[in-house]
């Protein structure tokens, strides 16, 4: 079997005829520890165990293109596209599940079109971006996580999306020689299957976190605890967290989904503040599935806004409450929906009374199509081709190889045909 090294990133991938190691694009961790073999029937995960990424690897290399449920060229799809994007007024860019050039592209047409971009994922960002806008915030990294974390509180979440992260964030040593951890979890299970959990409901996590900060300045908090945490284990919580030496308090954004949820992170953002007066503590949003952490990168880089931004003559317009995708769609506001979801089947485009145009992975399915709405298939970075995605923490971007190559497009080249043919219609 002959090999052929090449050089991606950081990293040097040995490709041997069939078998790659490469990067999972499939949740926030980004595993870089991924074994794929490629077969007739298509791409088979070797390792690791992980369920989800043996799902999502196999995706067919073909996809058709539909307008209206009905078969169609690809060039009928493309140009079905670019006319709905031509004629409407304020279409929005939704989805952005794809990798980084895909992202990039979005934003191109966006720009053109006088678009908004927001990420499927946005609801779950937002109440992360709110809170560190307001105040800022002290965040690790997953690396940090491993090496140093001897407390680790999860707050609201058991990190049960992330299929590896305790494999490869807790229970893997650290570098620098023994570690013993302790786990604590706010809310009903145990996260992971260890240490003690305290039940509590996510939307109590503000005013326990809140009360928390309290006894940490020397006030008297809540007598009878908060949300049936008793006073006594709030105390032995803050003991505990007074005694690490570097303790990490993890949440998860997409699991406090309630109103005004955003706040909850402030009142965890601010007691890891508080607790850097006593010793070294500091957050750790998970996220980053669905490539949410490269669009809000992307959009930062190109635009100085973290999405739910809208093109105007005047420039990039932020508008984080106006330009939430459900509201859009909802008041109407929002007139053409162009839906980017590369990554997982079942992320399909919301339903709504205006014109969709879906480039999807080749196994979505569309349960029902509007006559005018437009199915692109995309291929899928990590698998078909290669790309680029941040890892959930933000602090690198990661190269996904391309195993299975295909001869559908790349997101990024659907969005950049979309415009061809714009172009070409105005011309
Ligand atoms: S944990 Fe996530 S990134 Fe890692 S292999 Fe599984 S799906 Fe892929």
């Amino acid at each position: 079997m002959g090999t052929e090294p090449a050089l991606c990133g950081p990293f040097l991938i040995h490709r041997h005829d069939r078998v790659f190691e490469s990067c999972c694009p499939f949740c926030g961790l980004v595993c870089d520890d991924v074994r794929v073999e490629v077969e007739a029937s298509g791409v088979r995960v070797e390792r690791p165990d992980c369920a989800r990424a043996r799902s999502l690897f196999a995706v067919p290399a073909t996809g058709q293109s539909r307008i209206g449920g009905q078969p169609v060229e690809a060039i009928a799809a493309l140009r079905a596209a670019a006319a709905l994007l031509a004629q409407a007024r304020r279409p929005l860019i939704g989805g952005l599940a794809c990798d980084v050039a895909g992202q990039r592209a979005a934003l191109d047409l966006a720009e053109r079109v006088g678009g908004v971009v927001e990420h499927m994922n946005g609801a779950a960002q937002f109440r992360n971006w709110l809170a560190f806008q307001d105040s800022g915030w002290m965040t690790t990294t997953l690396s940090e996580v491993r090496n140093r974390a001897d407390l680790i509180v999860f707050a609201g979440t058991d990190a049960s999306r992330f299929p590896r992260f305790f494999e490869r964030c807790i229970d893997a040593g650290s570098q620098f020689g023994p570690l013993e951890r302790t786990v604590i979890t706010l809310g009903a299970t145990p996260a992971g299957g260890r240490g003690t959990a305290h039940a509590i409901e996510p939307v109590d996590l503000a005013a326990l976190f809140a009360d928390l900060r309290i006894r940490l300045a020397g006030g008297t908090g809540a007598p009878n605890g908060i949300g049936g945490v008793p006073a006594a284990t709030l105390d032995a919580l803050l003991a505990s967290m007074k005694a690490a030496r570097y303790g990490v308090l993890v949440w998860n954004a997409a699991e406090l989904d309630f109103p005004h949820a955003d706040l909850t992170v402030q009142a965890m953002v601010e007691l890891v503040r508080d607790l850097n007066r006593e010793t070294r503590w500091a957050g750790l949003p998970l996220g980053g599935s669905d490539g949410d952490t490269s669009a809000s990168q992307v959009c930062t880089w190109r635009t100085g806004y973290p999405l739910r931004v809208g093109f105007e003559p005047a420039g990039p317009r932020y508008e984080p409450l106006l330009f939430e995708a459900s509201r859009l769609l909802a008041a109407g506001e929002a007139d053409t929906l162009l839906w980017v979801s590369v990554f997982d089947p079942a992320r399909t485009p919301p339903e709504t009374a205006c014109p969709r145009i879906v480039l999807g992975r080749p196994d979505m399915r569309l349960d029902a199509m509007g006559p005018q709405d437009v199915f692109i298939p995309v291929a899928v970075p990590g698998v078909h081709h290669a790309g680029i995605l941040h890892r959930m923490d933000g602090v690198v971007s990661l190269p996904l190889q391309g195993p299975s190559p295909s001869a559908l497009f790349s997101a990024a080249q659907a969005l950049a045909a979309i415009q061809r043919e714009m172009t070409h219609a105005a011309a």
